[in-house]
């Protein structure tokens, strides 16, 4: 078969590799589509403990091919996705039943190949059956997951002021879900562009411009529209500076949640009396890991569109130009098709 295959940090060629063998677990998936994510271009980069050589691809959607002896339920044809991370049920962090934090994680596309490719292979307790949905929004099901995942850590009391920094695919989806579970107000900053509009359309009842060279305008806006600060702040665009901006938006007591994905050596700045005087609290939240089923949920009863956040395809002999496209910031997602 044909894949995507890094050789090593930025060492990538689209090559015949041997068709996956499959264990008594597995299943073999027809990949239909998989979304390029911002973790990926991390992993070019050789970050994220990715272990080489590699088949990136993290979210994947396709056809059920073949299937091992042990698995029942997936017949030959059902459409699938499946959620790429994998606990390892024994660590320190699993037995407390934190199995995002798993010691061991695994994650097809960054410690096992993935998605990038005409088939995969993967265990079958990782894979949920769809209906309806398209491969363009089925590559959505596991930021989506990610999106739901922020909301639990977010833990967001109904009725409050929410502010998020960033308008990217997940951006989108976390916007519509803060939308729905308690944000009174919800107001979208990210440079103008398609992706501004998109969270204007679909969730946030104020869109701020960011002007990076002159950001005194966004500033003068965000004063404006909440003189006390926002109860939350989401800083989703990975950008250093950003999230130190965010530390001025929050009100007393207010929320920081660190969403986006930042460079691994990346620090910020903040004032730590400024942080204890009016006790705001600052919140991570990584990935996803138990809440696939209830995105593909969200997902597949239409209450969360992802329709338009997919912009464009492309065939994934041309991944170069992929890259290019998501390093010079067009379109909102591309989803690749082997
Ligand atoms: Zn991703
Ligand atoms: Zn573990």
């Amino acid at each position: 078969m044909k894949a995507l295959v890094y050789d090593a940090p930025r060492k990538f060629e689209y090559r015949d590799v041997p068709d996956p063998e499959l264990e008594a677990d597995e299943i073999l998936m027809k990949i239909q589509a998989c979304g390029l994510c911002g973790t990926d271009l991390h992993i070019h980069e050789g970050e994220f403990a990715p272990r080489f050589p590699l088949i990136p691809g993290h979210e994947f959607t396709g056809t059920v091919a073949a299937s091992g002896s042990a698995v029942t339920g997936l017949p030959v044809g059902q459409r699938v996705v499946a959620n790429s991370n994998m606990a390892c049920g024994h660590c320190f962090y699993c037995v407390r039943g934190d199995t995002l934090l798993c010691e061991n994680l695994e994650a097809y596309g960054v410690t096992r190949n993935g998605g990038f490719a005409e088939y995969m292979k993967i265990k079958a307790h990782r894979v949920f059956p769809i209906s309806h949905l398209s491969p363009r929004e089925a590559v959505m099901v596991e930021p989506t997951s990610c999106a739901l995942h922020g909301m639990e850590v977010l833990d967001l009391e109904p009725g409050s002021d929410v502010l998020i920094f960033g308008a990217g695919p997940t951006g989108q989806v976390l916007a519509q879900l803060m939308k729905m579970n308690g944000a009174a107000t919800l107001t979208a900053a990210a440079p103008a562009g398609p992706k501004l509009d998109l969270v204007g359309r679909l969730a946030a009842d104020h869109v701020v411009a960011i002007d990076r060279k002159d950001p005194e305008v966004h500033r003068r806006r965000l004063q404006e529209l909440a003189p006390k600060g926002f109860d939350y702040v989401i800083e989703a665009t990975g950008a250093p500076s950003v999230c130190e901006e965010a530390l001025n938006f929050v009100r007393r007591r207010g929320t920081i949640l660190v969403y986006g994905v930042y460079p691994e050596k990346a620090s910020v700045r903040f004032d730590p009396f400024d942080v204890f005087r009016r006790e705001i609290t600052i919140k991570g939240s990584f990935a996803q890991i138990d809440s696939f089923q209830r995105a593909l949920n969200y997902l597949e009863n239409g209450r969360i569109q992802v329709n338009e956040v997919v912009t464009q395809e492309i065939p994934l002999k041309d991944w170069g130009k992929a890259l290019d496209l998501a390093w010079s910031r067009q379109g909102i997602k591309t989803a690749l098709v082997p």
